[in-house]
């Protein structure tokens, strides 16, 4: 894999209508990307799947769906507005562009990489993006969006509690939006200023964190390979004791092989008491946690698992993608070019069945949208009736179509359709009555 292969993912990306540049006719705005049509398919099914893992399947584990726009005191008892917890960074005396200090190669420390201009000294520089509530745009009214989903799960902690009568240990969701002010955002979807993470925070007693937190390192890891992510691409990288946010008394990374290397794709935190004092401490509320049985009053440890979903998005997408030289179609046309396969396991593929007139005659295509029709209650379908039959195939595993049913002149006589699987190329006629149920088998496999 090389940086070749993410130009040409990007590309696939876009012309498939997975990811568009964010603002695009007005020349982009950089740090952006929207999702298209079926991009967003896969980015919802790629949530689905983490709040299937995370709260489906624990019954300890609850999920809220936090504000965006937080109270501002939020951000100073979290640390993000104090100096010393921000991104070290060097701006250019020049064209001002900053750069992260830990991102500068030891020569490129003291010139501008873009404009070769003088940079400055090292500085701390806020990553929270600012806005103003209420009708003046000055300090009294400044607030920031928030630049992590987290701090929206520990100000309901308390209420959370109460209602859902939580007994630690156990654990609150989020999936949402942050934004972040990045000064170098880059690598297509890997660095954005506005992202969308998916965190889980679990509160426990000081005594058991180590175990939770070995336990939740495993199960996180385990998602990406159920998910059909090589182990290989794969790793967990420790932080260094100088690395630690100064809370932290853990922390390791999930690392993928991105074509530009190996990179952050979750991290797993084990953030002590920090939050929750911090935040008693600024809100003037007690958020200690008392058991029931042994009377103990304390501030539960919390051990985070913080992936990013669109960080993740983009590995199932480079880890599914395969070229196959010579083609895998049988047409003669297309037998000497390269062709593309989307490899997605079926739970994420962002279309389950493509279905596909042979021809563009009247009886067929009205055969082909009652299949087309009867599947859509069970699936995400797309219906295609233009081009040779050896385009739409290609079509559909470019974008990883796990199943094509089309439907021949054949088909009109006998009720019978041809199922092409994605991986296999196999084609088996199945009896159009029984094709949903077909389907059915296929994807519970
Ligand atoms: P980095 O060191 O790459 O800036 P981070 O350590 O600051 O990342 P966290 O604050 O731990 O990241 O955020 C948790 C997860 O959120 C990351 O593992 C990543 O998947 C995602 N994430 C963070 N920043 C971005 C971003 N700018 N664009 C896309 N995803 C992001």
């Amino acid at each position: 894999m090389n940086e070749n292969i993410m130009e040409k993912i990007v590309s696939l990306c876009k012309r498939r209508g997975f990811i568009f540049p964010g603002s695009e006719i007005y020349g982009g705005l950089a740090g952006t990307y929207d999702y298209g049509p079926v991009g967003s398919h896969l980015k919802q099914n790629v949530r689905d799947q983490w709040r299937y893992t995370m709260t489906h399947m624990h019954d300890n584990i609850v999920e809220v769906d936090a504000s965006i726009l937080m109270e501002r005191k939020v951000w100073d008892a979290s640390g993000h507005t104090s100096a010393g917890f921000t991104d070290p960074l060097q701006e250019c005396k020049k064209c001002h562009k900053r750069w992260r200090a830990d991102h500068l190669t030891e020569e490129g420390k003291t010139k501008c990489p873009e404009c070769g201009g003088a940079l400055t000294e090292t500085k701390r520089f806020n990553l929270l993006v600012k806005t103003h509530l209420g009708p003046v745009e000055d300090d009294s009214t400044l607030t920031y969006l928030r630049g992590e989903t987290t701090q929206g799960i520990y100000v309901n902690f308390a209420s959370v509690v109460e209602t859902m009568r939580m007994r630690i240990p156990f654990g609150i969701a989020q999936v949402g939006k942050a934004f972040r002010n990045e000064i170098t955002p880059g690598h297509f979807t890997y660095r954005m200023r506005e992202f969308e993470q998916m965190e889980m925070q679990f509160f426990v007693h000081h005594s058991e964190a180590d175990k939770w937190f070995v336990y939740w390192r495993q199960e996180r890891m385990k998602w990406y390979v159920d998910l059909g992510i090589n182990p290989d691409h794969l790793r967990f990288r420790p932080h260094e004791k100088s690395e630690l946010a100064h809370y932290a008394k853990a922390a390791e990374d999930i690392e993928y092989l991105f074509p530009f290397g190996w990179h952050e794709i979750e991290g797993i935190h084990n953030r002590g008491d920090w939050d929750l004092s911090r935040h008693s401490q600024f809100s003037g509320q007690d958020l200690s946690y008392q058991d029931e049985k042994t009377g103990e009053k304390f501030i539960p440890y919390i051990i985070e698992t913080s992936a990013g979903a669109d960080r993740a998005t983009l590995a199932f997408i480079i880890d599914a993608y395969e070229e196959v030289e010579g083609g895998r179609t049988t047409t003669t046309k297309s037998v000497k070019e390269i062709e593309t396969v989307l490899r997605f396991d079926r739970r994420l593929a962002p279309i389950k069945v493509a279905v596909l007139p042979l021809s563009k005659k009247d009886a067929l295509i009205a055969l082909a949208q009652d299949v087309a029709q009867m599947l859509r209650k069970n699936w995400i379908i797309q219906y295609d009736e233009a081009g040779s039959i050896g385009r739409r195939y290609r079509r559909q595993d470019e974008i990883g179509t796990p199943y094509c049913v089309t439907v021949d002149f054949e088909s009109l006589e006998d009720k019978k359709v041809t199922v092409r699987d994605r991986d296999t190329m196999k084609q088996e006629r199945v009896v159009v009555a029984e094709l949903k149920q077909y389907l059915q088998e296929k994807f519970s496999l």
